[in-house]
């Protein structure tokens, strides 16, 4: 509730807002933390307990196979500038 200056007091509307109640996040690293939000559960990929920037680990976090896309790519590129006799320049 806050004053409006016209002696009138919003309050928040009633059934129109979702549940905000205290959820458990899953890392994928096994850690579990509690926080609050609307959603039931949340599922994270990294978190405070394994992320590299807190873990002082040298570690790479591959998103989405970034890494191995780049490996493949290079391998393929390699193979290419093996010489090859078939074209004339
Ligand atoms: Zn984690």
């Amino acid at each position: 509730m806050r004053p409006t200056g016209s002696g009138a007091v919003l309050t928040m509307r009633a059934d129109i807002h979702p549940k905000y109640h205290t959820v458990l996040v899953h890392c994928a690293c096994g850690n579990t933390f509690t926080t609050r939000s609307t959603r039931p559960e949340i599922r994270v990929d990294v978190c405070s307990a394994c992320h590299p920037y807190f873990t002082g680990a040298q570690k790479f976090v591959d998103t989405a196979g970034r890494v191995d896309k780049f490996r493949r790519r290079y391998a393929r590129g390699a193979a290419a500038n093996t010489p090859q006799t078939d074209s004339g320049s």
